[in-house]
């Protein structure tokens, strides 16, 4: 073969390499969703089973073990997908709802208890207010949830670097109503820093003792005391880690 037929032969190649990679890319692509648009989170959950439970839930043993599988989902980042379908919205109102846990949780942003507990519409009764601290109006929203939707078990929601009760500790002047809140944590305040704790190991056991603070005042609600003896409720203190995605249950 001479020069000239080389030279012929690798353009005639480079050609069919070009019109072989063309062909190639001439194949529709899966389109990439942008961020900004619904389309994202349709794609990225098709496929996922969605989360049903039992309707009724009647013991506190088992309304516990769904909060921390679903808390489990969350963490691991293999949550299920919820059925908000306009048949199941429908269905909730004519059936009634049938939660089978109340919330008491902070207010923060970064604590959602349907989406850390992986639960969907009609499985929480949540109350949220900052620091979860339990006055009359939280108390009264418990009692209902007790008493006529037949919750059986309450859980108190705190978490970590709450900045609720950082406010307390810090102390200062509070405006407004911001005090009401702060008055109800300052009894855990003082006995934290009667341990002889300082800087973030303050905080934090403030964080635990407020926690328990607020199961004491559900615990005394003669509501919630008479299904407390009857065993068909419990109520319990727990902690979320805001970056580890885990809730622990506060003894
Ligand atoms: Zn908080």
């Amino acid at each position: 073969m001479n020069r000239s037929s080389s030279y012929i032969c690798v353009t005639l190649l480079g050609l069919l390499i070009l019109l072989s990679g063309c062909h190639r890319s001439s194949f529709p692509t899966p389109a990439i969703p942008s961020a900004d648009t619904n389309s994202a989170s349709v794609q990225a959950t098709s496929g996922i089973p969605v989360y049903q439970r039992k309707e009724k839930v009647t013991t506190p043993e088992a309304a516990m073990e769904l909060l921390l599988e679903g808390n489990q989902r969350f963490k691991s980042g293999t949550v299920l997908n919820k059925d908000i379908s306009i048949t199941r919205r429908t269905d909730l109102l004519r059936n009634g709802q049938h939660p089978f846990a109340v919330i008491v949780s902070c207010s923060d942003s970064r604590v959602p208890p349907e989406m850390l507990f992986d639960q969907a519409l009609g499985d929480l009764f949540v109350i949220r207010v900052a620091g979860n601290v339990i006055t009359p109006v939280e108390l009264g929203s418990v009692e209902y949830a007790v008493e006529h939707l037949k919750v059986p078990l309450v859980v108190v929601l705190g978490h970590e670097s709450c900045g609720a009760v950082t406010a307390a500790v810090e102390g200062g002047e509070t405006k407004g109503s911001i005090s009401a809140v702060i008055a109800k944590i300052i009894p855990s305040v003082i006995q934290a820093k009667s341990e002889n704790l300082a800087g973030n190991p303050l905080i934090e056991q403030c964080v635990n003792l407020n926690i328990q603070s607020s199961v004491q005042d559900l615990k005394k609600s003669p509501i919630l005391k008479e299904a407390l003896e009857k065993k068909q409720l419990q109520i319990i203190g727990s902690k979320y880690d805001l970056d580890e995605g885990g809730v622990a249950i506060l003894s």
